[in-house]
């Protein structure tokens, strides 16, 4: 009989990803597939289902080895019913359940938990935090979220949404307008799919002048409209100095949101993830350990972008579908 093995799920808004691993923390076989967020409340699961049987077939895999599984998703989640409570980035329905289609599709535990707490779990089991008892793992990708350990204690709150860093408000004028609905939220400066209202926004206080002799002119046909958060990195890199001063500003409020995770959690270490952090990990993280001190009160921790990359999400929940399935009595079948 072989080892028994785990289904982990990186549920994004745009991209569903699967693994099925071993205990070790090793992955089997990874697969990913756009989110299908078109047909319908149910069609999550039962897309998260076809692609544990593809996988469990493609590797011959027994299915009866399969111990349980572990869900990062995006939030906000609803732990009683095990699901998704509409998602500001799915906002078509009300309601999107998880736990209870895989747990009768497949007769094992299942773990659900928000993606970023997923991700700390990862990071802490098997990345930099190995040993921290205070750490932080911080996502900056299409929104801005946050897992925190504190004292050895991952952080949950009510409903498991203890750490949405991403809607702390940074800027009490304001000027921008969150997804969420609200103003002033630091993801609606930082995010990768706010940026570019950032960018409309400076630009303008700074006058269109410097926008039409700028290389992020040409990138965008001229139009302040067309201005995407990869065409501003981009042009910085290749040195153009408008976009430069636009990762300036993003990277200062940047240091203030990290300066407010740090004076509130405490940690010894902070990573950063995310699909913007991960493709420009220098133009993240630079602007942030150099304005950091201007806000921050407690001591400065140690601050990195995560080595575990696009995968910590399915580390931290195969970790968390095997602690599941070794507590659960329901899975001592
Ligand atoms: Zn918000």
């Amino acid at each position: 009989l072989s080892d028994p093995y785990a289904a982990a799920v990186d549920l994004g808004a745009t991209n569903l990803r699967v693994a099925l691993g071993s205990r070790d923390g090793h992955f089997i076989e990874k697969m990913a597939e756009p989110t299908d967020v078109f047909s319908g409340n149910l069609a999550i699961s039962q897309q998260i289902i076809r692609m544990i049987k593809s996988v469990q077939k493609e590797n011959s895999l027994p299915e009866e080895g399969l111990c349980g599984i572990g869900i990062g998703s995006i939030g906000p989640l609803n732990p009683e019913k095990g699901g998704i409570d509409r998602p500001a980035n799915i906002p078509q329905y009300a309601f999107i359940p998880l736990v209870e289609p895989l747990r009768s599709e497949f007769a094992v535990p299942v773990e659900l938990l928000n993606d970023c707490a997923a991700a700390v779990i990862g990071e802490k089991e098997n990345g930099a935090g190995i040993g921290e008892e205070n750490l932080v793992y911080i996502t900056i990708s299409s929104g801005i979220g946050a897992g925190v350990y504190v004292d050895g204690h991952l952080l949950r709150g009510k409903d498991g949404n203890a750490h949405e860093v991403g809607h702390m408000v940074i800027d009490f004028d304001g000027k921008l307008l969150c997804g969420c609905g609200r103003r002033g939220h630091w993801e609606a400066y930082c995010s990768g799919r706010n940026i570019p209202n950032y960018a409309r926004l400076l630009i303008k206080g700074w006058g269109l002048d410097t926008y039409r002799k700028s290389l992020l002119y040409n990138r965008s046909s001229g139009e302040l409209s067309n201005v995407a958060a990869r065409t501003v990195y981009e042009c910085a890199a290749e040195g153009d100095a408008l976009c430069g001063r636009l990762l300036e500003e993003v990277g200062r409020i940047n240091a203030m949101g990290f300066a407010n995770v740090v004076d509130l959690y405490d940690p010894s270490l902070v990573t950063i993830g995310g699909s913007v952090a991960l493709n420009n990990p220098s133009a993240t993280l630079e602007p942030i350990t150099a304005h950091i001190q201007d806000y921050v009160f407690n001591r400065s921790p140690r601050i990195e972008i995560t080595r575990l990359g696009e995968d910590i999400v399915l580390c931290g929940a195969l970790v968390a579908a095997f602690r599941r399935a070794t507590s659960d009595p329901s899975s001592q079948e």
